[in-house]
């Protein structure tokens, strides 16, 4: 099977089945989705749900998270991840978009990877969602499905994985793909154990059809 062909097929396959495929942090506005998803790295999307309702009531526009001490914004987020850091980076973050951006979420990566706490997986998530620009934000999920399909072929990095979907894909796809990738590896292609059973894709699958498996998960079973 060559490339092209592996990459039709799982295109074809999550269109099929995955129409609609979105982003499961809540938010309601540019603003609301930066901060949400600075909170999110290393943290369930379910946790940062449970936590951005009072933090955007409480901050509801930039101005006002800019002008927060640590103290005021610190407890609001105490139960995600890295509430030091991320309380830093979220002031930071409001400051620097009140100030050198009028309070207006940027649509480059280039002016988004500025902001404090905001990476190139960050900047992505926010030129292909707010502004429907073609982006691949590359998570753990997305790295690690897209390596056992063998859509990446020896991507050691975020970046070298952004690229070689970007490479491969119809730009117009590439937004609705990333959330492809992260559901697919958070429901069914999971770290231990991948459902490959209940995969779609297993057919084309680089990870299923050799024995990689048998090294990374022993109590598979081929069927
Ligand atoms: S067949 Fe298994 S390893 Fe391959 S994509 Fe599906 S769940 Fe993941």
């Amino acid at each position: 099977m060559t490339k092209k062909e592996r990459y039709r097929f799982v295109l074809d396959w999550f269109q099929k089945h995955m129409p609609v495929a979105e982003t499961e942090l809540h938010y309601s506005n540019p603003y609301e989705l930066l901060v949400a998803v600075i909170l999110s790295a290393q943290c369930t999307d379910k946790r940062i749900n449970m936590v951005t309702p009072a933090l955007f009531e409480r901050y509801p526009v930039p101005e006002l998270l800019a002008k927060a001490s640590f103290e005021d914004v610190e407890p609001y987020i105490r139960s995600v991840t890295f509430a030091n850091n991320k309380t830093r980076h979220l002031i930071g973050m409001a400051d620097m978009l009140v100030n050198k951006f009028h309070g207006v979420v940027p649509d480059t990566i280039e002016e988004l990877v500025d902001l404090p706490g905001v990476g190139r997986k960050t900047a992505n998530v926010i030129i292909s969602v707010v502004y429907a620009k073609p982006g691949m934000a590359v998570d753990t999920h997305v790295f690690r499905v897209s390596a056992r399909i063998g859509l990446t072929v020896k991507a050691t990095t975020p970046l070298q994985t952004e690229q070689q979907l970007v490479a491969n894909m119809p730009q117009e796809l590439l937004a609705i793909a990333h959330h492809w990738l992260i559901l697919h590896g958070r429901y069914i292609c999971v770290a231990h154990r991948p459902k490959c059973e209940e995969c779609g894709l297993k057919e084309v699958c680089k990870y299923y059809n050799s024995d990689m498996k048998y090294i990374v998960d022993p109590a598979y079973t081929r069927k």
